[in-house]
């Protein structure tokens, strides 16, 4: 199957009705950018920039944070790379970082003081890394994505402090990217019920599944006993999914799936089925994924996961690993 995979490597991801299907990958690290020729990803869906925070000694200043983002851009080459901004703290805490000790007291780490909350209260750390990815996708797109974001204003808040250092560069007749887009994560379950006043200022959306299910059911992603209890294809999540994605269907905003979810194969099925056109997952699924793909009718699919929904069916894994074996996927 090995070489399967690699053949599958040159092969467009494409359903068998048409629906073409973005592959991109996660990555963090300056080595990561080389594994998108090795599995033919369309581009980098979620860059985590904390890693380079966490294997750091020391704060990791902003030149050399600019390097790191354009050591990645260059080896994408035309290929879109989304920045994720730090998700940093709670349980990812920076040794180098002071914190007050009240700030050191989490009982919750993963629902505490981290992410973009932490940056927008810290905004030198933010304004910092906005120039470093300002200066290295000089003359190209930039993509930048917010993690954790919780309302709507703390995406304002985080765009705005973007389009400030932008401001700044362009009155110092710095060379800046071509575009800039903007988006968010989708990852806190309260921003669903908003995100009619979020879309519209939004140029894509991606959902980090990881966390979400980790909200959804009030249950940590890291703990051994609860791995297994909860399964992403329940009926609960893709429920929730479904609405996210009809809104933004509705408000004509791409959204992508960029938490393990997304690579797995009947996972990635059912993702398609509900109509999500873009998967970031780690580049090993790129191949299985992409074979799967190749081998369902997006349309047929979509009807099928919407009967599944609308009656309440709670084996959703079985209904579609029967579905799939009828349709030889
Ligand atoms: C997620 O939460 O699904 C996600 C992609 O981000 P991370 O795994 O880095 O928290
Ligand atoms: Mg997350």
């Amino acid at each position: 199957r090995r070489a399967e995979f690699a053949a599958m490597r040159d092969l467009p991801s494409v359903t068998i009705d048409g629906q073409r299907i973005e592959l991109m990958v996660n990555a963090g690290l300056r080595e990561d950018a080389q594994a998108l020729d090795l599995v033919g990803a369309d581009g980098i869906g979620l860059f985590r920039t904390e890693f380079q925070f966490l294997v750091s000694a020391t704060l990791p200043q902003r030149e050399k944070q600019q390097r790191l983002y354009r050591d990645v851009l260059d080896a994408a080459g035309d290929r879109p790379v989304v920045f994720r901004t730090v998700d940093i703290g709670g349980d990812k805490a920076l040794p180098y970082m002071a914190r007050d000790a009240e700030e050191e007291l989490e009982d919750n780490p993963a629902m505490g003081w981290r992410a973009l909350r932490l940056a927008l209260d810290r905004d030198g750390l933010m304004k910092a890394q906005a120039r470093a990815l300002l200066e290295a996708a000089a003359g190209k797109v930039l993509h930048v994505m917010f993690p954790m974001v919780s309302e709507p204003w703390e995406y304002e808040q985080a765009r705005a402090l973007v389009e400030h250092q932008r401001e700044w560069l362009v009155a110092q007749k710095k060379k800046l990217p071509v575009a800039v887009r903007y988006g968010a994560m989708l990852e806190v379950p309260a921003l669903a019920e908003v995100l009619d006043l979020l879309l519209p200022r939004l140029d894509f959306l991606s959902i980090g599944t990881n966390d979400l299910t980790q909200f959804l059911f009030a249950a940590d992603r890291a703990h051994p006993r609860l791995a297994e209890r909860y399964d992403w294809l329940s009926i609960a999540i893709l429920r929730f999914l479904d609405r996210v994605v009809r809104a933004c269907e509705d408000h004509e905003v791409p959204v992508g799936v960029c938490g393990e979810m997304g690579g797995r194969t009947l996972e990635a099925m059912a993702l398609i089925g509900l109509g999500v056109r873009r998967l970031s997952i780690t580049p090993a699924s790129v191949g299985p994924v992409k074979a799967m793909i190749r081998t369902v009718d997006a349309a047929e699919l979509r009807r099928f996961m919407r009967d599944l929904l609308d009656k309440g069916v709670t084996d959703i894994r079985s209904a579609l690993v029967d579905w799939a074996g009828e349709h030889a996927i």
